[in-house]
């Protein structure tokens, strides 16, 4: 262990090797992947509980790696946003959402909005709105149909959060706060911010049906967030009961394998075909 710092300690320091080789074995991967294209986006459609019409998308990345083949989010993001790739790649996810959504209008396709989600360190970058705004204007892609996804925890300095999510909203970009609930939540900022929509985090649709608690909760943020004029939307929505409950006590939209798992674009495409045929 010399002067050569951190690298050079962690690879000669027995456990800690797997770990730092694999954090740098998976960085170098990710910037070879982004040149590579070995990332797509799938999308999730969500539904409007009264209609059951399909009002919108979630943008989710995968990655096909050449040898390990697909790779979901929760294995890469993390160390995407440890090291910073999370920034290019998270522009990349922005530009493929917006550039995919202006294609399926231009192909006479019904207009439906697609959210994307930020990490912590894009949210926190000066230029964000600058960026987006860009991403927009050579997409063509009007504003009202990009949705960005915070969580509670970006929030937590409401003065800057604000202040972001005010020149976000001026280019008419609608914000959601993902994950509701598992979070810091406060009554303060969801009062000040301008927010469209909460999405309920999956963890409290689960048990829905057997767990009062989490009956009482789901219920209280449908009221809640009525009361203070945002949309909601229930995550992981697995089976009928759960939808028959959320309809019961009004929540707006709903998202989860009950409506469909993310889909390749060909698979959303048909979907929108569909919703023209009928
Ligand atoms: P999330 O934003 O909460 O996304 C919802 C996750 O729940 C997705 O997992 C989705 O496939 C899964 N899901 C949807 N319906 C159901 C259901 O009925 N039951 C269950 N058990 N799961 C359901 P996925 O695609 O593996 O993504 C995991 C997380 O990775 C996301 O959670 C999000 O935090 C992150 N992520 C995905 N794509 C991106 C991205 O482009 N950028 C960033 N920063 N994070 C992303
Ligand atoms: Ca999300
Ligand atoms: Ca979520
Ligand atoms: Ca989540």
């Amino acid at each position: 262990v010399k002067e050569n710092g951190k690298n050079d300690y962690l690879l000669h320091s027995g456990d800690m090797d797997h770990v730092a080789l694999h954090k740098l074995t998976i960085q170098h991967e990710m910037r070879r992947a982004l040149l590579n294209q070995e990332f797509a986006l799938f999308y999730q459609p969500q539904y409007d509980l009264a209609s059951g019409q399909i009002v919108g998308m979630e943008a989710l990345i995968r990655w096909f790696h050449p040898e390990r083949g697909l790779v979901p989010p929760g294995d890469f993001i993390p160390a995407a946003e440890e090291s910073g790739i999370i920034v290019p790649l998270g522009d990349w996810v922005i530009e493929e959402a917006c550039r995919q959504n202006k294609e399926w209008q231009n192909q006479g396709m019904p207009f439906i909005p697609v959210s994307v989600n930020l990490s912590m360190r894009q949210f926190s970058q000066r230029n964000l709105t600058g960026k987006v705004s860009d991403i927009l204007e050579q997409t063509g892609l009007d504003p009202r149909y990009l949705e960005l996804e915070i969580t509670e925890s970006m929030t937590m300095d409401v003065d800057r959060a604000s202040q972001c999510l005010k020149e976000l909203t001026d280019l008419g970009v609608n914000i959601s706060i993902d994950d509701f609930g598992t979070g810091y939540s406060s009554f303060h900022y969801l009062k000040n911010l301008p927010i469209a929509r909460l999405k309920i985090d999956r963890s409290f649709v689960r048990d829905i049906q057997q767990d009062p608690n989490d009956a009482a909760i789901v219920a209280a943020i449908i009221a809640m967030a009525h009361n203070l004029q945002l949309q909601v939307i229930a995550e992981g929505v697995e089976t009928e009961d759960q939808v028959h409950f959320l309809r019961s006590h009004r929540c707006d939209e709903m998202q989860g394998y009950f409506g469909s798992p993310p889909l390749p674009s060909d698979g959303v495409l048909a979907l929108l075909r569909e919703k023209l045929n009928r």
